[in-house]
Order: structure tokens, then C-alpha cells, then sequence
């Protein structure tokens, strides 16, 4: 399976399923944006503020597969 991304109002998230070692370090960190049991199981549609944002970048960064990527927007 390709990777996927997943489009939010400030950053965008990109996955890949093959990668993912299911740690679940990403739905302990935030679990508004990953929840397993939600189609799609990634919404970055959560993560609506500057704050939250930043903490979707912090547990991105915390994935142990590089599975999750975060995608910034182009500043216009
Ligand atoms: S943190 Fe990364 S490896 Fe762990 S479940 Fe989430 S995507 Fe998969």
C-alpha cells in the first residue's frame, strides 16, 4: 500500500501503513487526530490551532518507523 495523506487546516499528514510498527506512541500522544477506530483513522482536521499544530509535529516526530510524516503547507 502507497502512502497516504491525510489534509488538516495547518499541516498535513502523511502515512504509510507498510512502515508502520504499530507502537502507538502517535494515538497516546494525540488521540483527537489518531483514532484507530475512525474512518479515516487520521484526522488532521483536529489539530486546528498554532498550539496543536505544533504538538502534531511533536508526536509526529516521536514516531518510532518514520510511518508518519508531517507535510507543511507552501506559505503564500
Ligand atoms: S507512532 Fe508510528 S509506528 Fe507507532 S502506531 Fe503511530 S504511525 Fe505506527
Amino acid at each position: 500500500m502507497a502512502r497516504k495523506t491525510y489534509t488538516g487546516p495547518l499541516v498535513d499528514v502523511s502515512f504509510d501503513a507498510e512502515v508502520c510498527r504499530h507502537a502507538a506512541e502517535c494515538v497516546r500522544g494525540m488521540p483527537a487526530v489518531f483514532m484507530p477506530s475512525r474512518r479515516p483513522w487520521i484526522d488532521p482536521t483536529q489539530a486546528d490551532t498554532d498550539v496543536a499544530a505544533q504538538t502534531l509535529r511533536d508526536v509526529i516526530a516521536r514516531c518510532p518507523s518514520g510511518a508518519l510524516r508531517v507535510v507543511e503547507h507552501e506559505r503564500r
